[in-house]
């Protein structure tokens, strides 16, 4: 019985020591805690590091209005928006307080807790951290929740248990989770489309059509992941009645939509797949290029719509006519933010730019080269980035993107 025992003892030993090796020295483990409290409206957050190395300095670039009473064991300096924090040992922790309800200018909440639910996004419950750490070190990441009975959560990463996430970051070391999430008493449907974990989630009880949605999405997702083939695996959306913002706003590997706003509008764009490519391509505007991030956007909630048979040939063209003529409004195309006139032209531009395209390369290449180039890259983009996209696609100089076919000459 002893030597049995001994035996089990010596191989549960020679497991640990295996598993050990296989992640020795060059990973920590990184794991997020936030406690949702909605009588207070706060999340207790907790961020625990563990490992034989961990980072020297994390450097967190905090909401003074959001995180609130921060205290970390080990050397911790808050300043104004900017925390410094030297963890020591091999296990080291930091806590703080965030505040949930956020209220835009318009009075509604991009971030919200009621006695029910909250919505908010984990990039802002867990603010940007620069991390300084050996070379070759890495984390690997989980976030946990601790919520009211009855309570479950939605987030767009693997669940390993309930309200237990492990947190894909790619290209970083010291990762974090990011994007929409949802907990409380909750509805959700799920489905794989297309190799995408989908799930649509929103509060109990609210005027909600998930199953529409899911189905829009079957539907509509797999024409747009063959224009970009590098969609993310997991997709959530997240949606609300009033007071939640009225409208579309995507983040990472998520997007929230009100649930007021239709599938398709009158004018046969869809907000869903504006958000959809906004999800997919990841890119952000300079001081002039947000109408390139906007254009595709709306161009893309027709053109997939066009290509999956949701509108027709003829009004495909008569959508993108009336969106050129609105675009008459907008003197120029180049400025800080792109809306209303300025994207509708924008639309514009972006149809000529694919005909002129496929026109020079006899129906090799089209717009759909140049906006995946731009979704493998991320980031910024510049105008002059995605002439020189559009060059190379087609071959040869595009007048579509020329400076005086952006704004209107001076009169
Ligand atoms: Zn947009």
């Amino acid at each position: 019985m002893f030597r049995q025992l001994h035996s089990i003892l010596g191989l549960i030993l020679l497991c640990i020591a295996f598993t050990a090796g296989a992640t020795e020295g060059n990973t920590f483990d990184l794991l997020y805690r936030a406690d949702i409290q909605p009588e207070t409206g706060m999340a207790e957050v907790e961020i625990q590091l563990k490992g034989e190395s961990l980072p020297r300095k994390l450097v967190l670039h905090l909401d003074p209005e959001r995180h609130l009473d921060l205290e970390g064991e080990g050397e911790l300096e808050v300043n104004g928006d900017e925390a410094v924090w030297h963890p020591q040992a091999k296990s080291a922790s930091l806590r703080y307080q965030f505040k949930i309800n956020e209220q835009k200018g318009s009075g509604s909440f991009d971030s919200r807790i009621t006695d029910k639910w909250a919505i908010l996004r984990s990039d802002k419950l867990i603010p940007p951290i620069a991390a300084t750490m050996e070379s070759g070190l890495r984390s690997k990441a989980a976030l946990e929740f601790s919520l009211p009975d009855g309570w479950s959560s939605a987030l767009p990463y693997e669940e390993i248990e309930d309200d237990h996430y492990r947190i894909k970051d790619p290209g970083r070391r010291f990762k974090r989770p990011k994007g929409w999430m949802i907990v409380g008493r909750i509805g959700s449907r799920q489905d794989i489309i297309d190799g995408v974990d989908t799930t649509v989630a929103a509060p109990l009880g609210q005027n909600v059509r998930r199953q529409d949605t899911l189905a829009f999405l079957n539907w509509n997702l797999p024409e747009l992941k063959k224009v970009f083939p590098g969609f993310p695996e997991h997709l959530l959306i997240v949606s609300a009645d009033d007071p939640m913002w009225r409208g579309g706003l995507s983040g990472t590997r998520s997007l929230f939509m009100h649930s007021d706003r239709p599938l398709i509008s009158g004018n046969r764009t869809s907000s869903m797949i504006h958000e959809l490519v906004h999800v997919a391509t990841g890119i952000r505007g300079d001081h002039q290029s947000d109408w390139i991030v906007e254009g595709l956007a709306e161009f893309y909630s027709l053109e997939i719509l066009r290509r999956t048979g949701g509108i027709s040939e003829r009004r495909y063209q008569g959508a993108v006519d009336e969106l050129e003529e609105w675009g008459k409004e907008a003197p120029t195309l180049l400025v800080k933010r792109s809306s209303g006139p300025v994207t509708a032209r924008a639309v514009g531009i972006m149809r000529q730019l694919d005909r002129e395209i496929r026109t020079a390369t006899d129906g090799e290449a089209s717009i759909d080269d140049v906006a995946r180039a731009l979704a493998e890259d991320r980031g910024k983009v510049t105008l002059a980035r995605f002439r020189r996209l559009a060059e190379e696609a087609a071959g040869r100089p595009v007048k579509a993107l020329d400076k005086d076919n952006l704004r209107d000459g001076k009169p």
